[in-house]
């Protein structure tokens, strides 16, 4: 089959590989869409901790099922499917514990290589993790299952109210994806913070209740206007910069929360005032990954059909083009691009 690898960081290559074939209760996934992702992106560039290069990439996806290997009950060759790539190992201490998000065995079980003709799915994401697309659903938009699951494993730990006031900062795939959500949820005042016009007018496109240019500075101003002075019941930090983290404490209003979503580069650290988290009691969350509570709410969401998931996706290309699709992502004006074998 044809694979797009990552040879070294900023060198892609089409290259003929052998084809996958499911072992005992995997599928083989013939890939229809996949999707890029900020964490593509990050390892298009530096590479990646946990998969050492030259690497098969992507692991946004969705397609036809090609192969099924021994014992797998719940699916047959031809079903059209949407999957995340991991699944909880169900044995380890946090799974033990209902934190199967941070599952020591998740990166063993994970599928890589969305970019290709067909996808190896592990066991433990088959029995779990992976659905039959609803024919009504595009496998572009079914392709959004994991950035929205993460997104939603977030958003299950506040205790949100309709008329929550809530800032998100980054409008790019996780920032819209939050807005989207939150409507979803019937939380209509999301204040969205950007700084690209592409980006800030989208967000206006998709219903934000008001958007900030951060260009203008005046963005916590903006937010106590919004809020009869108190700031935002809800701050979700989507930008991972260190600085970001650091400034979204101070939007957010005595007793409310902040999420940091956006995970910052290895080794960076940040300070805030202890006077102000402890005697405003902010409370801080750093959610990470899924949970598949939040993979089976993606799920339904996604199928019944309201979420304008489609906005989000920018423009297609083919296999052969993922090097300029990375060369797109990196200028900006784009959220995210459906590579299509
Ligand atoms: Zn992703
Ligand atoms: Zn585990």
């Amino acid at each position: 089959m044809l694979a797009n690898l990552l040879i070294k960081p900023g060198q892609i290559e089409l290259r003929e590989v052998e084809t996958p074939t499911a072992g005992a209760g995997e599928v083989v996934v013939k890939v229809r869409a996949a999707l890029t992702c900020g964490t593509d992106l990050k390892t298009f560039l530096r590479g990646h901790p946990k998969f050492p290069l030259p690497t098969l990439f992507g692991h946004e996806f969705s397609g036809e099922i090609a192969q099924v290997g021994k014992g797998v009950k719940n699916f047959k060759e031809g079903d059209e499917v949407m999957s995340v790539p991991s699944g909880p190992c169900g044995q380890c201490y946090f799974c033990q514990r209902g934190q199967e998000n941070i599952c020591d065995g998740a990166m063993a079980n994970y599928a890589l290589g969305a970019y290709a003709e067909y996808i190896r799915v592990p066991a433990p994401v088959v029995s779990q993790n992976m659905f039959e697309k609803p024919a009504n659903l595009s496998f572009q938009e079914a392709a959004l299952l994991e950035p929205l699951a993460c997104v939603l494993h977030g958003l299950s730990l506040p205790k949100l109210k309709e008329d929550d006031t809530v800032v998100v900062i980054g409008a790019g795939a996780i920032g819209l994806l939050h807005l989207l959500a939150l409507h979803a949820f019937g939380v209509r005042k999301v204040i969205v913070l950007a700084r690209r016009p592409y980006k800030l007018q989208l967000a206006k496109k998709l219903g934000a209740y008001k958007v900030v240019d951060v260009n203008e500075g005046l963005y916590r101003e903006s937010i106590l206007e919004a809020t009869d002075g108190r700031g935002a019941d809800l701050v979700i930090e989507c930008t991972g910069q260190p600085p970001v983290w650091e400034a979204s404490v101070n939007m957010v209003r005595r007793g409310g929360e902040v999420i940091f979503f956006g995970g910052c580069k290895q080794g960076s650290t940040v300070t805030f005032d202890t006077h102000r988290l402890h005697y405003d009691q902010i409370t801080i969350r750093s959610p990470f990954h899924l949970t598949r509570a939040a993979v089976k709410q993606s799920y339904e969401l996604l199928s019944d059909g309201r979420l304008m998931g489609k906005s989000l996706i920018t423009d297609q290309f083919p296999l052969n083009q993922l090097h300029e699709v990375f060369s797109l992502l990196q200028r900006g004006d784009c959220i995210k691009y459906a590579v299509i074998p």
